[in-house]
């Protein structure tokens, strides 16, 4: 039998032993049909993989017993993808790509070129659940709730680096950024791209305008390029 992957959180997981509730409880129970005495793979978003027994399940939890932990990932940095929020759930490719990828955290926005308007976060954070699931990941990638651009550029303040792609940069590249910090947002545009004093306004908080290339790559595809090439630079996409 398969040994499933799941995520609790860390006040799930106490004395030897994991508790699973919630959502995740009625996939383990109603649709896996896990029973006492199956073996269960639990994470709490820490780079921990707990082996794991299941001794009882309740009506509304399981609790498991902690046969063995491993530190299966570490990771030195922390980055935060900002995204211009997509028509058509195209942020729902996104959101998987970038969970695989390992990024933290994926917080949607909105700005002057958007032509979305709604967003569904809990929706979004079963996207990024699934995707954790299936490649395997000891940490789950949180989505957060939808801001506004003036969030937006508050927000950048509380981070080491922030990288905007920009395609009408022509010069800065990834590889020349070298981000020093242990925390670092990186943030992709809309379909409708940036206007410029959005841009300026990231830089002048603080921010680098980054080129990906001499073409305009969808904002999915620039997402996706921009979180590879920032987590290989600072080597978060190494084996160790
Ligand atoms: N403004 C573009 C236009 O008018 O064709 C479209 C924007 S592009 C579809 C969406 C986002 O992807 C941009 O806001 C930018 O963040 C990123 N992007 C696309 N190509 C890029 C490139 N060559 N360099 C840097 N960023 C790029």
């Amino acid at each position: 039998m398969e040994i499933r992957r799941f995520f609790v959180t860390k006040s799930d997981i106490s004395d030897g032993f994991a508790i699973i509730r919630g959502d995740e409880f009625a996939h383990m129970t109603r649709v896996l049909r896990y029973k006492a005495g199956y073996k269960a793979v639990v994470c709490a978003n820490d780079g921990i993989e707990r082996l794991c027994t299941v001794c009882e399940i309740s009506k509304d939890s399981a609790k498991l017993r902690i046969d063995e932990s491993r530190i299966a990932d570490k990771k030195r940095v922390h980055v935060t993808l900002y995204a211009g929020l997509l028509k058509n759930n195209k942020l729902d490719f996104v959101i998987q790509k970038a969970t695989e990828l390992g990024i933290d955290r994926i917080v949607p926005f909105t700005s002057a070129n958007c032509a979305e308007t709604k967003f569904c976060a809990e929706r979004a954070n079963r996207i990024a659940l699934e995707a954790a699931k299936q490649c395997g990941s000891a940490y789950l990638s949180e989505v957060g709730e939808l801001i506004d651009f003036e969030a937006l550029t508050a927000a950048v303040g509380a981070y080491d680096d922030v990288l905007i792609a920009y395609e009408a940069e022509k010069r800065m590249r990834i590889a020349d950024c070298k981000p020093q910090g242990g925390n670092i947002a990186l943030i992709v545009g809309p379909e409708g791209g940036f206007k410029e004093d959005e841009v300026k306004h990231i830089v002048s908080s603080g921010g680098k305008s980054v080129t990906l290339g001499r073409r305009i790559l969808r904002a999915e595809t620039a997402s996706i390029v921009l979180c590879a090439l920032l987590l290989d630079g600072i080597g978060e996409l190494d084996n160790d």
